[in-house]
């Protein structure tokens, strides 16, 4: 094993030795975090586009490894509005609230939410490697919650003292921004309640920093005695090539369970062709489409709603064109009710 190095060694087509890439805490280091920076490296420097002024507590924040899938001139370019502040965030819409899915009211102790039953959230970090515009989490409490592993303490005993939750979900944030071993401590924890069967994992990571997958990592999933579960986010296609491919297929070869979930976003993939290729590049890749999520009105995100009346129509034609399995849930979550809705 090569420690501090990533799992993706697959040789790609035309190339004769394994790709190894730099440690991720450097790629991350090296984002872009300058929306003038980014549109130059775009070529759309002076392109008259709209940025919002109020993202300050929100900043753009975009990897390398994402910004090469954008496409050069091309301002409707799917991933470059994923995590652009545009001007529109600013705007204050109603309906649109800072807490969209009332979590607080979820909070059972320091990092826990709880809502559904069975299933348990620990909110790990309030770091991602990207900022998603839409993120319905963009202005959660974060500083409040655990920060050293002993702070998690409390969390940990009260999933201990409750016997019906099977499953603990690492959630954020993003939980990968943890180091491996931070992970690996958490994983140990959890281990040791010994009702818990399932350790399911919810992370952008491997799609927008994919040498974030590493040997370690993989030792970890593949090693635990809960059973694991990795739910990737990815909403376009164009996502899921070069670097990030290869790195979702390390970790499909393991055999974990491996997941995509993708919010229907207004400009992004809000159209037939677009949710096709999507769920035709996981299944190629060796993941399943597990959900579409209708938007989650947060502050900020109002400018990528689509009506719940055209996501139905989408869905229809989908089912047309996609065999079952290849098939997302579209969903709406609604605070308090006892699992998402289907739409
Ligand atoms: S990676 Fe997930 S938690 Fe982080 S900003 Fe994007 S949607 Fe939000």
């Amino acid at each position: 094993m090569v420690s501090g190095k990533v799992a993706i060694a697959e040789r790609s087509a035309n190339e004769a030795s394994p790709i190894i890439l730099d440690d991720w805490r450097r790629s991350l280091a090296e984002a872009v975090r300058d929306p003038d920076q980014l549109l130059a490296r775009l070529g759309l420097a002076n392109h008259g586009l709209g940025l919002s002024t109020q993202s300050r507590q929100f900043p753009l924040l975009v990897p390398e490894s994402f910004l090469k899938r954008m496409r050069s001139e091309h301002v409707k370019d799917p991933l470059l509005r994923q995590v652009l502040p545009l001007a529109e965030e600013d705007d204050s819409v109603p309906g649109f609230t800072t807490d969209a899915l009332d979590e607080s009211q979820f909070r059972k102790a320091p990092g826990l939410l709880h809502k559904y039953e069975g299933r348990a959230l620990l909110v790990l970090t309030g770091a991602c490697a990207v900022h998603c515009r839409y993120c319905f989490r963009r202005h959660y409490p974060y500083s409040q919650e655990p920060k050293r592993l002993d702070d998690w303490e409390p969390a940990f005993e009260a999933l201990e003292r409750d016997e019906s939750i099977r499953e603990v979900l690492l959630s954020g944030g993003d939980p990968l921004m943890l180091t491996d071993e931070r992970l690996a401590a958490v994983v140990r924890r959890l281990e040791r309640i010994p009702h818990l069967r399932r350790l399911r994992i919810h992370t952008r990571l491997p799609i927008v920093l994919p040498n974030r997958v590493t040997l370690e990592l993989l030792d970890l999933l593949t090693s635990t005695r809960l059973t694991p579960v990795v739910v990737v986010h990815a909403n376009h296609s164009q996502e899921l090539v070069a670097d990030c491919a290869l790195a979702l297929r390390q970790l499909t070869q393991t055999g974990v369970m491996t997941l995509n979930h993708s919010v229907l976003l207004r400009g992004v993939n809000d159209s037939v062709e677009a949710l096709a290729a999507l769920s035709e590049r996981l299944i190629d890749l060796g993941i399943k489409p597990y959900y579409l999520h209708q938007l989650d009105r947060v502050s900020g995100a109002a400018h990528f709603e689509v009506a719940e009346e055209i996501g139905r129509q989408l869905i229809e034609e989908l089912r047309r064109r996609l065999p079952g399995y290849a098939m997302p849930q579209y969903v709406r979550e609604t605070p308090g009710d006892p699992f998402k809705t289907p739409l």
